[in-house]
């Protein structure tokens, strides 16, 4: 049967031509990057490449770049680490009601650390009001946290205007950029943010490595101890084929990046169309316009959500759901209850995020198994 992938937020298969550029570091040019011979040198210069490569990608500098394992320690790095070095300054954190776990968990467990955190709440697209973040300040934050956009719902959030904020009362700003590295254009200038969170496997590099842009002055205690890797700020042998399969894939992202961002707003908004012209019931969640271009995201009445991605799998065609399946219960996920969709509409959602290799034909075929998948579970 051939499948369709439809599921690239949540991760991306790594171009052919990346494979082939990551293989001489697992093979002949293996070294440790912190071994001053021959083979420790070849590896420093891989990395150090990949590095400038990241950082122009954002508008940063090379020495603003920590390598990481992925997003999920980048957001934890960045909260722990700021929360370590400014406790004495305060010990107020801000985050929106909808970021990812890898940022949410990390702030609850600074909670019982006996730090203050305050949940800035979304409209019903899901977009924070920069003034409810102004209103939310205290003398005592020190850190504010919001998603650049939702894995989940795709909308955009105000990160300039926000950013203008935090930089005029002197708060750092983590911007969990891991669904818009390599998918929308990013400068943390622009963004005025101080910490920024990235994962390879998002914009076709390998799994397991990532990064945070760590603006030069920013104050970050290490989390991770052991070695003085990355300036001292995160201890570990470098992965250097995922880092130098990273910086590959930036590259090709940014060359592709006008072009993949009309493509796929063309494909995501035929989707829509589709869905909400010919499927009774059916609503779009999220913004309207303020959303990334790969994602469209769907509540169908009186349809369980995960009978609906088993009949469309089964169908050869990967989806994935909006909801959270939280110790063998499902339960409608955060971010859908955030944006104040009923319990039942939570559990009859639908994430579709497209990508590179996604085609008009596709989309067109997985329309009308949607359509029939809908209808035939509605008997
Ligand atoms: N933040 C966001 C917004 C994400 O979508 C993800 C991945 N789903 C992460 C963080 C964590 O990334 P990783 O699993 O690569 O660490």
């Amino acid at each position: 049967m051939k499948r369709v992938y439809l599921d690239y937020a949540s991760t991306t298969s790594v171009d052919p031509k990346i494979i082939e550029d990551m293989m001489p570091y697992l093979k002949d040019d293996f070294g440790n990057p912190s071994s001053p011979h021959y083979y420790g040198q070849k590896a420093r210069k891989a990395i150090e490449d990949a590095r400038e490569i990241l950082a122009n990608s954002i508008s940063a500098q090379s020495e603003e770049i920590i390598f990481t394992s992925g997003a999920t320690e980048s957001n934890n790095l960045a909260l722990f680490g700021v929360a370590r070095a400014l406790r004495e300054k305060g010990k107020h954190i801000l985050i929106s009601s909808i970021e990812h776990h890898s940022v949410i968990r990390p702030a609850q467990e600074l909670k019982s650390m006996g730090f203050d955190v305050s949940f800035i709440k979304v409209d019903r697209f899901g977009q924070i009001d920069p003034q409810d973040i102004k209103s939310a300040m205290t003398p005592q934050t020190i850190l504010v946290a919001v998603m650049h956009a939702s894995n989940e719902i795709g909308t955009i959030q105000p990160i300039k205007e926000i950013g203008m904020i935090t930089k005029a009362h002197n708060v750092l700003f983590l911007v969990d950029a891991c669904q818009t590295v390599g998918h929308l254009p990013v400068n943390v200038n622009e963004l005025n943010c101080d910490f920024l969170s990235f994962s390879a496997h998002k914009f076709y590099g390998p799994k397991g490595v990532g990064g945070l842009y760590a603006r030069k002055g920013s104050r970050l205690s290490a989390w991770l101890l052991g070695g003085d890797q990355e300036r001292n700020r995160r201890a570990s042998t470098h992965n250097v084929p995922g880092i130098v399969g990273m910086g590959k894939a930036i590259d090709v992202c940014r060359q592709q990046l006008p072009g993949e961002m009309q493509k796929q707003t063309q494909l995501r908004d035929r989707l829509i169309d589709f869905v909400i012209n010919n499927i009774d019931g059916s609503r779009l969640n999220g913004h309207p316009s303020q959303r990334l271009p790969n994602n469209a995201h769907f509540s169908f009445e009186g349809v369980d959500g995960e009978a609906l991605l088993m009949s469309l799998d089964m169908n050869g065609f990967c989806a994935s759901m909006g909801s959270a399946c939280t110790s063998g219960s499902l339960k409608p996920s955060d971010v859908l209850k955030a944006i104040r969709l009923s319990d039942a509409l939570a559990l009859g959602s639908l994430r579709v995020s497209l990508g590179r290799w996604s085609t008009q034909e596709e989309i067109d075929a997985f329309a009308h198994q949607l359509k029939k998948s809908v209808e035939q579970l509605r008997q």
